[in-house]
């Protein structure tokens, strides 16, 4: 179990991601994925700044955990988190999307030190992600597999050969996280195909299912620290979460899925951010 310092130390990076996240579409003059990254940036910094073993000076080391994020459009906030965690300088992230930048709206695996899959096109992470985790069994390497799943790419046929694939061969070297804030880049995801009981239907592949409140981070690190411990098959961490988690205006408000930022939004957004940082600063003082 996690000390509240260590909790504290990763909710307060989670808000630097954020406040990172929100600066990168002004900074860079291009149109930011804002409200995706905001929801899974609990569980990415959970993800790097404990759980992952990772070696920022060595990212192709063949030991490592590996972390496929296929819900592409959340990239930012792991760009930030590669940057915090010392894979490439922090100022790449002022050039996002710029033409010939390292950092594109997707994340690509030849140009960008620790990603270890490149994805956006929906659904293909997962399975990518398993092909490496059943290759590192293969091998007897130790390391797990994680990927974080968003809720619309669920509805894509290729994420249940993944789910038929890991169950049968009890992968349980293979972690996912379902990032389950309703919301896809084209509408609420129950209007457009309710895959609802989602959690029963991996439970009934054969999947251990946990479900938790992916924007709380004592929730999420229990969570991973069970995954990580389980043997005899793979694990899916049900997270429900909030689509744009961390800024008022932006909460579960699907405008912002895609969009730039004014001057005016964007220092709100801050002023928010920078309060809730402050306030974890003085829970720990
Ligand atoms: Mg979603």
């Amino acid at each position: 179990m996690l000390t509240a310092k260590k909790i504290n130390e990763l909710e307060r990076m989670a808000c630097q991601m954020r406040m990172d996240v929100v600066q990168m579409g002004p900074r860079s003059g291009n149109v930011p994925h804002i409200a995706p990254a905001f929801s899974c940036a609990d569980i990415v910094s959970a993800l790097y700044f404990h759980f992952l073993n990772v070696r920022p000076e060595e990212p192709r080391w063949d030991e490592r955990d590996r972390f496929v994020i296929s819900k592409g459009h959340g990239a930012l906030c792991v760009y930030s988190a590669l940057a915090h965690r010392g894979f490439f300088p922090v100022d790449e992230l002022w050039k996002v999307k710029q033409a010939g930048a390292m950092l594109q709206g997707h994340p690509d695996m030849k140009k960008i030190p620790g990603i270890d899959a490149t994805t956006g096109s929906l659904g293909n992470g997962i399975s990518f992600a398993l092909g490496i985790a059943a290759g590192m069994r293969l091998k007897g390497r130790t390391g797990k597999v994680y990927c974080l799943l968003g809720d619309g790419e669920a509805q894509e046929g290729i994420v249940w050969e993944a789910a038929m694939y890991a169950a049968a061969k009890k992968m349980d070297n293979f972690i996912t996280i379902l990032d389950y804030n309703h919301l896809q880049g084209s509408g609420r995801v129950d209007d457009i195909i309710d895959m609802e009981p989602l959690p029963d239907c991996w439970k009934r592949f054969g999947w251990r299912v946990l479900e938790i409140n992916g924007n709380d981070m004592r929730e999420i690190c229990s969570a991973l620290e069970q995954a990580q411990v389980f043997h005899g098959g793979p694990t899916l961490i049900v997270a429900h979460t909030i689509k744009g988690k961390g800024v008022s205006f932006m909460e579960d408000n699907n405008d912002w899925h895609s969009k730039q930022v004014t001057d005016e939004q964007c220092a709100a957004a801050m002023a928010e951010l920078e309060a809730q940082y402050r306030a974890l600063e003085a829970e720990q003082a």
